[in-house]
């Protein structure tokens, strides 16, 4: 529908960064039409009007990592390091099915249109045997919510006998994964620029995808045109069986099988040395920042002032939240935010560096840049209206300020391709309280099993 937002504080996060304190955004058929400051003009001022008087509009923000199926296995583990995280959830979620992607993806990505996002990253790499089509149910649940979806279609193929870290009860064949990876690829990838569905291909890990998987991998995706994603670099652990087995650390590992480039964005990048920032920025290699999933696991806290300031593409992620119970995007600007500063001092990330991460940087990660991640004419209309005018916020100096900094504020409208997704903090595509209920059911069955 066409509409045209007013007297809200416009971020529109453009290059230069520029601002509308009294500003409007024009949507005509699902793009932005015009923004600008002060009288809305003339061609635009019978659409329908949105009051953001007391309001912040920013772009939608873009989730770069994600396991929605972990929304079923929430408060596991809660004082492990990551192998022992993985390895104490894995024989849990050798229980997923279809019917249990379907309840987790709705919920997870109805809770990240809640948290103001409007395009989301899913990594699934869990396939059991006798699961069901998960991944049709994951891109069947991106559709119901209407949030843009780019489905990563995850695989493991290094059990526990091969050195692996998962059971080989969740891993599939080398031929299997790449043969359901294309098809995964031919089946659901949209190249279009408002696609609201696209595919990309991520083997997991060093520790659980072998040699040829990575490099198969990526000359499927590289057939296709499409993305390329895996976790590196995320914990010390890491680093060190990357070191034990293959004399390289996981940026070597991953330059040598040409996993480095314009068409990769990798999960964490917590333990990268200056050169490899060096390299992410030179190679254009994104970074999907997981603050809160870092900090849950001790796994450490990435260089991202140094990757942003390199020029490498960063964008955030809020991981899967059976390490980060939260699951919204929104809360993930603060903690990047406050990450940077820990590590850095005061000046390491500004608010505005943080919006941007969160959404052009997203954007960078995905391909997507050109389209979305930033309010300019002629892009599409995904967009976030946040209330800063409650008990929350009020008296904030600075609109930017009181979304990063302060409270995750009331979410007055989300819109997609200029469709609304969520109205005062209320989704319209799914009825909460079946989310709900299939989300609990979904839980039970997985600790019962
Ligand atoms: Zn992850």
């Amino acid at each position: 529908m066409n509409r045209v937002i007013t007297g809200g504080y416009v971020a529109t996060v453009d290059e230069q960064g520029t601002e509308h304190a009294d500003g409007y955004v024009a949507v005509v058929d699902g793009r932005i039409a015009a923004v600008g400051s002060g009288a809305v003009p003339e061609e635009f001022a019978g659409l329908e009007r949105v009051d953001a008087s007391g309001c912040l509009v920013t772009p939608g923000l873009v989730n770069t990592h994600h396991h929605l199926y972990q929304w079923a296995t929430r408060g596991y583990a809660q004082q492990e390091d990551l192998f022992g995280w993985l390895v104490t959830l894995y024989p849990v979620w050798a229980g997923i099915d279809a019917e249990i992607v379907s309840a987790t993806a709705k919920a997870g990505l109805g809770m990240l249109a809640l948290s103001g996002c409007t395009t989301a990253a899913d990594h699934h790499y869990v396939f059991p045997r006798d699961g069901g089509d998960v991944f049709g149910a994951l891109i069947d649940a991106g559709r119901h919510i209407g949030i843009r979806l780019h489905a990563v279609r995850g695989s493991m193929d290094r059990g526990e006998s091969e050195g692996g870290l998962p059971p080989d009860s969740i891993v599939e064949s080398l031929d299997d994964a790449l043969e359901q990876t294309e098809r995964a690829i031919n089946e659901y990838h949209d190249p279009a620029p408002e696609a609201k569905i696209q595919v990309a291909v991520g083997p997991c890990s060093p520790f659980s995808a072998s040699l040829d998987l990575m490099r198969g991998a990526a000359a499927v995706a590289r057939r296709h045109g499409v993305r390329l994603h895996t976790h590196l670099a995320e914990t010390a652990d890491e680093e060190e069986q990357c070191l034990r087995e293959f004399g390289l650390t996981p940026v070597d590992y991953a330059r040598n099988l040409e996993w480095l480039g314009e068409d990769v964005w990798l999960a964490h990048g917590v333990h990268l040395k200056e050169p490899e920032i060096a390299l992410m920025a030179e190679t254009g290699t994104g970074i999907a920042h997981c603050p809160s999933s870092n900090a849950r696991v001790g796994a450490g806290m990435a260089p991202i002032s140094a990757l942003v300031d390199a020029g490498a593409p960063v964008g955030l992620g809020v991981d899967g939240v059976a390490s980060n119970e939260s699951g919204g995007l929104a809360e993930e600007l603060r903690q990047a935010l406050l990450t940077a500063r820990q590590r850095g001092g005061p000046k390491a990330l500004t608010a505005r560096q943080a919006l941007r991460i969160g959404t052009m940087g997203g954007a960078r990660c995905l391909g997507r840049d050109e389209h979305i991640g930033s309010i300019e004419q002629g892009k599409l209309a995904d967009l976030a209206v946040w209330r800063l005018d409650t008990l929350k916020h009020a008296g904030i100096v600075d609109p930017v300020a009181a979304l990063v900094f302060g409270r995750v504020p009331p979410l007055e409208l989300l819109l997609v391709g200029g469709e609304p997704v969520v109205e005062r903090d209320h989704l319209l595509t799914a009825d909460e309280p079946s989310l709900t209920r299939e989300l609990a059911r979904a839980s039970a069955r997985l600790a019962d099993s």
